[in-house]
């Protein structure tokens, strides 16, 4: 098998000279260079033989190098038309890799995971594009597509957001979206200096683990999605105040306070001290009761 040997910058820029690239800021283009983020990605992933990985982005082919070293086969999912000849020449001493033109947004990833797995789960790994970060975990979660996990980088400020508890400044509608789905473990921190160009923020790469049995379930997950947005739209105000004026929900502050007080929760209570338990029983009251 042969070894990985794009995780160094010298060979990255001869790559990148070599087919004339030039950077789509458009595409969140930021390729890793550094050997050790590179390996502890695919060793956070816990990456063996048997594991059929789905790549978002595979950029010049860095990334993929050391996943096809590793994994049993790779799916890679890449937009930028450009990078198809580069990553023919780079991924030319691995078989086991196969390139997908196409917007991962647009990208059926249950038909991926029938094709090359079985239907069995699929681990999805990825330097991320920073400018579509949230909707393309979103996708992976909401659709209830086979994934088993997702060991990303993104921005640290995001890595935090995900990972944050009730209360803190970086709890939002994403932490809680998220922490319904998988539960949320930090990798490692990036520097900039990691990647070319060098964005202008930090990164952290997460794994996210898809739970088998959710611990927090809401029989009205719908209606527990809006309260989640109405209540962060408007941070500052009470929980009763956002959810009530949020335009996608049709319930009246005594509808609200009264699905409060059944989860033995306060009138005043704002949404960002209340966890996701908390808000899937005032979900589930209002989806009963009102
Ligand atoms: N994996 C490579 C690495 O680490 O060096 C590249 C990572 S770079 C941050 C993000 C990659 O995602 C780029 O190659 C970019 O062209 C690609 N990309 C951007 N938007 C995409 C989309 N909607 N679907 C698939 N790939 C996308």
């Amino acid at each position: 098998m042969a070894e990985p040997y794009l995780g160094n910058p010298l060979r990255c820029e001869t790559v990148l000279r070599k087919f004339g690239f030039s950077f789509r800021k458009k595409f969140g283009q930021n390729f890793l260079i550094d050997s050790d983020v590179l390996e502890g990605i695919v060793d956070a992933a816990a990456v063996d033989e048997e594991d059929v990985v789905l790549e978002i982005g595979p950029g010049i082919g860095s990334l993929t190098q050391y996943l096809a070293s590793r994994a049993r086969r790779v799916i890679s999912v890449e937009i930028d038309r450009a990078l198809l000849p580069i990553l023919d020449y780079t991924l030319a001493d691995w078989d086991n890799v196969r390139i997908i033109n196409n917007d991962i947004l647009k990208t059926d990833i249950r038909a991926i995971a029938g094709e090359e797995n079985g239907g069995r789960p699929l681990k999805v790994i990825a330097n991320l594009p920073y400018y579509i970060t949230t909707p393309i975990i979103m996708k992976l979660f909401e659709n209830g597509a086979p994934i088993s996990s997702v060991t990303v980088m993104v921005q640290k400020e995001v890595a935090d957001r995900l990972a944050a508890k009730p209360g803190s400044k970086a709890y939002g509608a994403i932490t809680l979206a998220v922490q319904y789905y998988a539960s949320v473990e930090p990798v490692i921190e990036v520097g900039p200096e990691s990647f070319i160009p060098a964005p202008k923020v930090s990164s952290a790469v997460i794994r996210l683990n898809r739970y088998e049995e959710k611990p927090v379930t809401a029989a009205h997950e719908d209606i527990l999605f809006k309260l989640i947005r109405g209540s962060f739209n408007q941070r500052r105000k009470t929980f009763v105040n956002g959810a009530a004026n949020f335009e996608g929900l049709s319930y009246t502050k005594d509808d609200i306070r009264a699905a409060l007080a059944h989860a033995g929760l306060p009138e005043s209570i704002r949404g960002e001290v209340m966890s996701l338990a908390e808000f899937a029983a005032v979900a589930d009251y209002l989806g009963e009761n009102s």
